[in-house]
């Protein structure tokens, strides 16, 4: 289950040094987004160093886990390796001050055991199947629509991004935008469309928010509900008083 409320996520996969003007387009938005890496390319020719990814947390942007050599989970399970190679990225990335809660699966890799092993580890996690997220989304099943480079015929347009926001206002559900930044078919002009789109999302009132803010956001809110619902009792016990 997710949170049943209208927000709207921006995702870049892989940690591509390209990740840091959709970094710009996000502060100069001041709306934070997430970044999915995997601790074996960190650093590599064209990838994000530790040094930069400590800027964009510091940032206030979010830093997800991605798996540690960016390998399929359901091939890690099936030599049964995975959580080992977990457990391995993850204290490379705490080593280096990083502590992703967020888990988007390498490739969109998922199954039924690897989403079970995933869940006693991480809040939540990301495939890449197609579609927006409402209240019966399973929380390690979380779709996504790609953004730029992988987008499909039904996300080739800016109109087709700018009904997924009205889509989101209108029926509280939850998209997530999944982005490439570093791969051939993700343009400066995508980035700029970016730019349009998340002053359209504040325009029709749903906001950015990273996987973690969402989560949180979404929790207090619930809180507040059942605040709001044990407050309901005394009063209509009042009433008969
Ligand atoms: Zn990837």
């Amino acid at each position: 289950m997710v949170p049943q409320s209208a927000a709207l996520t921006v995702m870049c996969d892989d940690g591509a040094c390209a990740d840091l003007d959709v970094v710009d387009v996000l502060t100069q938005a001041g709306v934070r987004g997430v970044f999915a890496v995997s601790p074996d390319l960190v650093g590599r020719s064209g990838f994000l160093n530790f040094a930069q990814l400590a800027q964009v947390r510091d940032a206030g942007h979010e830093i997800a886990f991605h798996g540690t050599t960016h390998e399929p989970f359901t091939d890690l399970r099936r030599k049964g390796d995975l959580p080992a190679a977990i457990r391995d990225g993850m204290k490379r990335l705490a080593d280096e001050g990083l502590f992703p809660t967020t888990l988007i699966y390498p490739c969109g890799a998922n199954d039924r055991r690897v989403r079970a092993l995933v869940a006693p580890l991480f809040d939540c996690a990301f495939t890449t199947w197609y579609g927006q997220n409402d209240r019966v989304t399973n929380r390690y099943a979380i779709r996504r629509m790609a953004f730029g480079a992988y987008a499909g015929r039904s996300t080739f347009d800016e109109a087709a991004y700018r009904r997924c926001i009205e889509r989101a206002a209108a029926s509280t559900c939850w998209p997530t935008w999944m982005l490439h930044p570093g791969a051939g078919g993700h343009t400066r002009e995508h980035n700029v469309m970016l730019a349009r789109l998340l002053t359209h999302a504040r325009e029709v009132g749903v906001p950015v928010r990273t996987a973690r803010q969402h989560l949180a956001e979404a929790t207090v809110h619930a809180g507040d509900a059942l605040a709001s619902a044990a407050v309901r009792p005394s009063i209509n016990g009042g009433s008969r008083v």
